[in-house]
């Protein structure tokens, strides 16, 4: 048996996160229809909760489809800083097993439980017992897939959701990738399906009939992983320090913009929201990212890379102004700007080795 046939990989999906949290917290929500978002004309649904999505409502569906959908259903504000000390008392679980815990997001993780703190042989034992215990400090649900890679542990979490968990072992892997659309592959969005589609790709098997040279040919960098996948191969390792490779903020208008002296003015929030996040963790970027969605729903990015990463929140709103300012006249009006650095590093402009830069007040 290979190395990477005889890992143990558990990937843990708390059920409808947000949504959950907020039935937990009050009891005259349990039951009932409930999307965490905004209700406004601008609304989008961060999260459904079960009785919702039976109505066809999911998260990122803009939140006047989702009242069509379900006329009765049940707007509530998210809660940020409860879901994260919730998200911290489910890693502190899981480092109980496993020093080496990926996060995805607030609600899911990998666990590489290989070798695993408890000396525990069977990972489907550790992650029943791993989900009691989230239920039993939170009151929660989770779901959990384990399997020998990364790959198929997140297709596992799937497959018994809700407060269920599925194997898939080296011996079924392979075929249990054949039989799959790639749609619903991790990794493969709706745009790279339809690439997908085009090129006769519609399952695992499609897939797996394709050479090496053709997936890089048509999909770049992602064409060995994806030759991987088609036959149950997942090389990448779970890194508890996953590094962290853009940090960005976007915001959605009460009402469109037209005019670049208002969009600018709106810029300013946002890169500082950035850079808050940016000196809370001593990193910077060099790359200042601009993302224009107009009132049709078409969008636009603009990039520019800086010879230096960015020192301040100044910084980025002046890149950022000035990408903005290469659309101008706007196609249409301006429901959404994001602004994203990237290119990220531990240096933050003015310090460590680059040379120092001027601090000027303009
Ligand atoms: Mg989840």
């Amino acid at each position: 048996m290979t190395a990477s046939l005889s890992r143990k990989i558990i990937h843990v999906d708390m059920d409808a996160f947000y949504a959950s949290v907020e039935q937990r917290d009050n009891p005259e929500l349990r039951g009932m229809p409930l999307a965490v978002g905004g209700s406004a004309a601008r609304g989008v649904v961060a999260a459904a909760s079960y009785e919702a999505r039976k109505f066809g409502v999911h998260s990122a569906m803009p939140s006047v489809t989702a009242k069509r959908k379900c006329p009765d259903l049940i707007f509530v504000p998210p809660r940020f800083e409860v879901y994260k000390a919730v998200s911290q008392q489910i890693r502190e679980i899981f480092a109980e097993y496993t020093p080496l815990i990926e996060p995805l997001s607030l609600d899911e993780a990998y666990l590489d439980v290989t070798e695993n703190l408890k000396g525990m042989e069977v990972a489907t034992e550790i992650a029943l017992e791993i989900r009691a215990k989230i239920k039993d400090v939170t009151g929660l649900n989770a779901s959990a897939g384990i399997s020998y890679n990364k790959f198929l542990a997140k297709m596992a979490s799937d497959l018994n959701k809700p407060n269920g968990q599925a194997v898939i072992t080296p011996k079924n892997g392979p075929g249990f990738v054949e039989s799959l659309p790639v749609k619903k592959f991790h990794g493969v969005g709706p745009a790279t399906a339809e690439r997908m589609r085009r090129c006769g790709i519609e399952t695992g098997l499609d897939l797996k009939s394709k050479s090496l040279e053709f997936l890089s040919a048509h999909f770049g960098k992602s064409g060995p992983y994806f030759y991987g996948i088609a036959r149950g191969v997942d090389e990448r390792q779970v890194r508890p320090d996953r590094v962290r490779k853009s940090v960005g903020a976007e915001d959605t208008f009460a009402e469109d913009l037209d005019d670049l002296e208002s969009a600018t003015a709106e810029l300013r929030p946002l890169a500082d929201k950035v850079w808050r996040y940016c000196e809370a963790q001593g990193i910077s970027g060099k790359t200042v990212t601009v993302k224009i969605k107009y009132s049709d729903f078409t969008q636009a990015t603009r990039s520019r890379t800086g010879v230096f990463p960015a020192a301040s929140g100044a910084d980025i709103v002046e890149s950022a102004s000035t990408l903005l300012a290469s659309v101008f006249p706007f196609k249409r009006s301006v429901r959404l700007l994001g602004v994203t650095l990237s290119s990220l590093t531990r240096d933050q402009g003015d310090t460590g080795t680059e040379p120092p830069q001027l601090d000027l007040d303009f």
